[in-house]
């Protein structure tokens, strides 16, 4: 038995070498911690602290009727009725838009691989800011493509300039972006677009917190991509189901390259249900939005700490510890302090921009103040001498 084990753990490790050279030295992206015990304050992966709409949970039971008969059969391949769903979702931003327009994915991510794997190579580069969404750099690397990094610098101001110079084929921009909270204006994206002559993909994940949205923008410039998702506003993370809006010629190219199934059936009715309760929907994020608002007050009012305006549903801020300081020890201090007190929130050491601060999702009140009440607490533990 021994020497079988040691015969299976041999060909393994031969078999994962078989693996092509980019592949191997492929560092996966890192999600945040799913805790699987109870007790904790979650406010580390931006999900809504309420429930999805009830006409979610309805269409599920609908779906899984006669002990789930319909399962037997694939689901619709192109998710037609969600398209056409969410075209009619965003006739407020843009009255011309179809079901043409719409391409639905497994989440998002699904979008931005598809988005990756027909406009990214070797010789197409992928660009993208410095901080922004993190998973870019890791799909762009499993197609062994090449990136075009653009830092930002504290102003966080969009660099309109270098990124219409860029030569990437493709230029993920993140807006509202993550992990600052911070959103870029419409009219610098136009700035953006009018000499920019790759691929502008507008990641609009935070948009149903934000003041402005780019989706308008697409009647004008044929070269935009939005990429929405259900995960964040729609409290839908674990249904997995995003899209893209852009010209019906760029669908085409994304319906290629994605499998023919990717969205189940029981992900499909969840997301057509919540797409159409919108004052549902508009009633939880102006919840969400009046929980950050008064959050941000206490961060920048009361503590003294540097927070930027955020149009998402977290917040980034700068923690001072009892002696004023801050910094990525502070900043990590307090993260420890508060994951001891079994409160979950981010923390991004690898970036200068972003070490010495926090990203806190917005939770419900009753969380917000027992964050609040644990940071008091932070704040009251004797500091270690400098
Ligand atoms: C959460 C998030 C996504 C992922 O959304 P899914 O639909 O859950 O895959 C994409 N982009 C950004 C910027 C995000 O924060």
């Amino acid at each position: 038995m021994i020497g079988e084990l040691g015969v299976i753990r041999a060909d393994m490790s031969a078999s994962s070498s078989l693996a092509l050279p980019h592949i191997a030295k492929l560092h996966a992206y890192t999600p945040g911690i799913q805790p699987t015990e109870a007790g904790w304050v979650k406010l580390n992966t931006n999900e809504c602290p309420y429930p999805p709409s009830p006409r979610v949970a309805e269409a599920l039971r609908r779906e899984l009727a006669d002990e789930g008969a319909a399962l037997r059969l694939y689901p619709n391949p192109k998710s037609s009725g969600l398209r056409a769903a969410v075209a009619a979702l965003h006739a407020r931003d843009h009255a011309a838009l179809t079901a043409a327009n719409v391409c639905i994915g497994n989440g998002s991510d699904d979008i931005l691989n598809l988005l990756i794997r027909a406009y990214v190579s070797n010789d197409a580069a992928a660009g993208f800011t410095l901080p922004s969404y993190s998973l870019y750099p890791v799909l762009v690397e499993i197609q062994n493509g090449r990136t075009n990094v653009i830092e930002f610098d504290r102003s966080l101001r969009l660099p309109v300039d270098r990124i219409t110079a860029s030569t990437a084929r493709a230029f993920f921009l993140t807006s509202p972006n993550a992990p600052t909270g911070v959103a870029f204006a419409n009219a610098d994206l136009e700035r953006v677009l009018a000499s920019y002559r790759g691929l502008l993909v507008v990641d609009e994940a935070y948009a149903p917190f934000a003041t402005e949205n780019a989706i308008p923008l697409l009647a004008r410039y044929p070269n935009l991509v939005v990429v929405r998702t259900l995960s964040k506003a729609h409290a839908l993370a674990g249904i997995r189901v995003g899209y893209a809006l852009a010209r019906y010629d760029i669908i085409e190219v994304l319906d290629r390259v994605r499998d023919s199934y990717n969205v189940n059936r029981l992900s499909q009715v969840a997301a057509i249900a919540a797409v159409g309760d919108v004052a549902y929907y508009d009633g939880i994020i102006g919840r969400v939005k009046a929980t950050r608002d008064a959050f941000i007050t206490e961060c920048r009012d009361h503590r003294g700490w540097f927070t930027y305006p955020s149009q998402s549903n977290f917040i980034f801020t700068e923690p001072k510890n009892a002696r004023g300081e801050s910094g990525p020890a502070v900043s990590l201090a307090a993260y420890q302090f508060l994951v001891a007190n079994k409160i979950l929130i981010r923390h991004f050491p690898s970036h200068a921009l972003t070490a010495p601060f926090l990203r806190i999702s917005v939770g419900t009140d009753a969380e917000m103040r027992v964050l609040s009440e644990t940071l008091d607490a932070w704040l009251k533990v004797p500091a270690p001498a400098p």
